[in-house]
């Protein structure tokens, strides 16, 4: 995957701007608040039509405008595409249109069409916050390649939804009615199956990719551990492999019913694969207990670069990667063997105050951001 070429129009602070990426290193640097993690944001809000760094699209305009657009050229094994993502207002109304090579996709669709790797400075979190952020990167890194994994997914949360307003139903009303609620157990139990099943299974690649960046990185050997954490009812157990979806279903089915008094008492759903952890392991101690913040950086850095590795497996070729001020995060040492690693293998994009910090060797280019807008490096 190359991405070819970037516009943004009214988009935060870049009034108009265009900028080829074809390089295999592209390089943005320059002072705090300048635009370059915009410019980051606006070849992703391009590519997947919402934006890494907000929920709020009405935050995206450049201050004053309304109307905005981001298009992305980009070439993949089928050839090279068009991604354009506009907003703007007609006869009053708001319009939103995700065009591919000039034809409406849906949120789905555009999901799947530029695999990107994003690593931002939050990405820290991923070791030292909560398990909603690891289940998070596991579900965006399953779905990027698989619209299956999307659906269920989708379904998941839907009928998880009804079930536990289900419960709090019959927590009001102070009745529980089981025979409906096994209804649910039922739709609820397959999707979960189907998700554990795909987690556990990709998980086998990941963290056969992520122990290999990780030791890469820090010279290690079979340092980074990572283990898929599910909870039961004996607490949480750590699983290797999968048995399977059609033994999966039967467990949950299974541990819904053992559940229902629990889950109406607490007018929820405890257990499923919204609650299941993965755990992360530097030499046999938890990473978010023990871990120092570079360890901790690093190891979400392994994480996040296993997804290159996970992608091409699927994919048959590599995503984009994009780094946002990881440089001046990591020592020297460790900064060396990073761009080592992705010298070559994976077109990039990164961010960094001091252009010292980046490479010069390659095929690199260079821009100064200044106020929303871009010079080439002299
Ligand atoms: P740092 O090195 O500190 O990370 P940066 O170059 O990555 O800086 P950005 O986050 O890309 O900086 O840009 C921040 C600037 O963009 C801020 O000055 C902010 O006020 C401005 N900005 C954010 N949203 C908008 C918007 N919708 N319209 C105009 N300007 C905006
Ligand atoms: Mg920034």
């Amino acid at each position: 995957m190359r991405l070819e070429n970037l516009r943004l129009l009214h988009f935060r602070n870049y009034e108009q701007l265009e900028v080829p990426l074809q390089h295999d290193i592209t390089i943005f640097y320059g002072d705090n608040a300048q635009g370059k993690t915009n410019l980051l944001e606006g070849i992703y809000v391009a590519a997947r039509g919402f934006s890494f760094r907000t929920r709020h699209e009405e935050e995206l305009p450049q201050f004053g405008a309304e109307d905005w657009a981001a298009q992305l050229d980009y070439r993949d094994r089928y050839g090279e595409n068009r991604l354009l993502v506009k907003r703007y207002r007609e006869r009053g109304r708001r319009r939103k249109e995700n065009l591919l090579n000039g034809t409406a996709v849906s949120p789905k669709e555009q999901y799947g069409l530029v695999n990107l790797v994003l690593f931002t400075p939050d990405d820290l979190q991923l070791v030292k916050g909560d398990p909603s952020l690891r289940r998070k990167f596991l579900n965006m890194e399953i779905a990027q390649t698989s619209p299956v994994y999307y659906d269920l997914l989708a379904k998941y949360n839907r009928v998880l939804l009804q079930r536990n307003k289900f419960l709090k139903q019959c927590r009001d009303r102070e009745h529980l009615e089981e025979a409906q609620l096994s209804v649910w157990d039922v739709a609820l139990s397959q999707l979960a199956a189907g998700i554990v099943d795909a987690r556990l299974q990709a998980l086998s690649g990941i963290r056969e990719a992520a122990q290999k960046v990780y030791d890469g990185i820090t010279g290690t050997h079979g340092a980074l551990q990572l283990s898929y954490v599910q909870k039961q009812s004996g607490g949480e157990v750590p699983l290797e492999t999968t048995p399977g979806r059609e033994e999966w279903v039967s467990f949950y089915q299974e541990q819904f019913k053992a559940r229902h008094r629990l889950d109406y008492l607490r007018g929820y759903t405890s257990i499923g694969p919204h609650r299941d952890d993965l755990e992360i392991v530097h030499q046999g101690r938890s990473l978010k207990a023990y871990g120092s913040q570079g360890q901790q950086r690093t190891a979400a850095l392994a994480l996040k670069l296993s997804e290159l590795e996970f992608i091409r497996g699927v994919r048959d070729e590599y995503p984009v990667l994009l780094l946002d001020d990881v440089l001046s995060e990591l020592d020297a040492h460790r900064r060396e063997k990073l761009l080592g690693f992705i010298n070559g293998t994976v077109q990039t994009f990164l961010t960094v105050n001091d252009r010292q910090l980046a490479p010069v060797s390659g095929d690199v280019a260079a821009w100064q951001v200044r106020e929303g807008r871009l010079e080439a490096e002299a």
